[in-house]
């Protein structure tokens, strides 16, 4: 019986595909270690890694199976830089912090493939990643941004696409033209959960599964972690939970926004199919952003979301497929043999979320949808700063990050609205 996950749709082709996923025990008493992490995803597990590799005494807790969240979810796509473009921040920071943050998200996007060479962690790296424009009045802003990549962020593998070489390179005419990044790729998100618990547990790392945090108290230099069979006392805690927290911690809640987003995978289509055939993974323009990719079994995986509530994972596959047919109308009888979702942590101006939010207590996420290498590089910057350097992961802290309107109460039928809004103009 494959597991499926109590706390996202859907089982998903990733954990098919994944092999060994040891389980660990739950937490059962009281311990004391130097750092304690809640949720194991990238965040979390990254930094138990780092943290037990420089020989500190760390403890994770992960509410169900390390993976379960979005970081064994998602479209494994390695976006280059932050979500919002290098020339964006530029223009709200000016240059050098621009440059800065840039330089930072290729820092994270070395860490990770250095990081699973260096612990052979086979991640299926697939080289390649295109952007892709629905709307013709939105080409100025991309041919100049492949421009300002080389020219001003010193970034040479970003070209511009026109509508003949996008159709070429996609399978497809549905789009305008777009970019290219010979500099980045896409990978098997969960195949790196597995690999970097193995990592933590083999440095030392206390890693406990099915053990949910149910209140976290900072006093007089302690933080305690609550779960239902014991508690954790540390000196430091990191509050990895993203997209998953609920209400564990409200000044989290109140910044980091839940959002589901889902995956369809295809059987393979065979090496002649004229799908992708250089083997990118590809984003569009759309607000309500389409993302899909060939893995490495030729399988096409596409994700993307209608804005309307998919509660049931039999809903997932119909969702897909309408949005594949869009694209590729060959595909409209092919077999989606796994479909699943999962919940994209975002803040409201698209940036991390990183805040010390009690005494001792740090708290990261809400990567909006460019977490893969940046959260994983996050759990590095958080292991730096127990090792006393805290510069880098500052420049994320210093990061100006608004709670979203409503409260608790208005804030996720607010966004339901501000979404759907967004989706009706994606298609104007
Ligand atoms: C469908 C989908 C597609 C995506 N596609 C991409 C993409 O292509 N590229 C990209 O860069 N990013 C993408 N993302 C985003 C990316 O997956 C995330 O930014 C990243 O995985 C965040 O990792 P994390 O460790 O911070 O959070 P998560 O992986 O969500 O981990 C949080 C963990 O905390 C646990 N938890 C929650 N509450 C508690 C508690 N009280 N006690 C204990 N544990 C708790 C949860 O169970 C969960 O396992 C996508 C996300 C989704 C959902």
């Amino acid at each position: 019986m494959p597991h499926q996950s109590p706390i996202s749709p859907g089982y998903s082709w990733y954990e098919a595909t994944v092999g060994d996923r040891p389980e660990r025990p739950a937490l059962d008493g009281d311990l004391r270690t130097d750092v304690v992490i809640i949720g194991g995803g990238f965040t979390g597990l990254s930094a138990a890694a780092h943290l037990a590799k420089a020989g500190v005494d760390v403890a994770l807790v992960e509410a169900h199976r390390f993976g379960d969240g979005a970081s064994g979810r998602n479209g494994g796509q390695l976006g280059t830089g932050q979500r919002a473009w290098a020339e964006e921040l530029e223009a709200e920071y000016g240059y050098t912090r621009a440059k800065a943050l840039f330089e930072l998200a290729e820092e994270a996007k070395a860490h990770l493939f250095d990081f699973a060479a260096a612990n052979a962690i086979e991640i299926d790296f697939m080289p390649g990643q295109m952007s892709v424009v629905h709307k013709k009045r939105y080409l100025k802003h991309y041919e100049a941004h492949a421009e300002i990549m080389g020219t001003r962020f010193g970034y040479p593998h970003v070209t511009y696409m026109d509508a003949l070489e996008t159709a070429r390179r996609l399978g497809s005419e549905r789009y305008f033209g777009g970019v290219r990044d010979t500099g980045t790729g896409h990978i098997h998100p969960m195949k790196l959960v597995i690999g970097t618990a193995r990592v933590a547990a083999a440095a030392g790392a206390k890693l406990f599964e099915n053990t949910r945090s149910t209140a976290i108290a900072s006093n007089g230099g302690n933080v305690t972690v609550s779960t239902a069979k014991g508690t954790i006392t540390a000196k430091k805690c990191l509050i990895a939970v993203n997209a998953y927290g609920g209400a564990l911690e409200p000044v989290s809640a109140a910044h980091v926004m839940p959002i589901g987003s889902f995956i369809g995978a295809t059987v393979p289509l065979g090496g002649d199919s004229p799908i992708l055939p250089g083997g990118e993974s590809v984003d569009d323009s759309r607000f309500v952003v389409r993302y899909f990719r060939r893995s490495k079994d030729g399988r096409l995986l596409f994700g993307g979301r209608e804005v309307y509530a998919v509660d049931d994972p039999k809903d997932i596959p119909q969702q897909i497929r309408r949005q594949i047919i869009e694209l590729y109308p060959a595909l409209k009888d092919v077999e989606i043999t796994h479909a699943w979702g999962g919940y994209v942590g975002i803040t409201m101006p698209r940036k991390p979320f990183v805040r010390e939010v009690m005494p001792n207590v740090i708290s990261a996420g809400g990567y909006s949808g460019h977490g893969v290498m940046l959260s994983n590089f996050v759990g590095k910057l958080y292991a730096e700063t127990i090792a006393g350097n805290r510069d880098r992961l500052k420049l994320l802290e210093d990061l100006k990050i608004p709670a979203f309107p409503g409260g608790s109460r208005l804030r996720a039928p607010l966004l339901f609205l501000a979404l759907n809004w967004f989706a009706l103009r994606d298609r104007i």
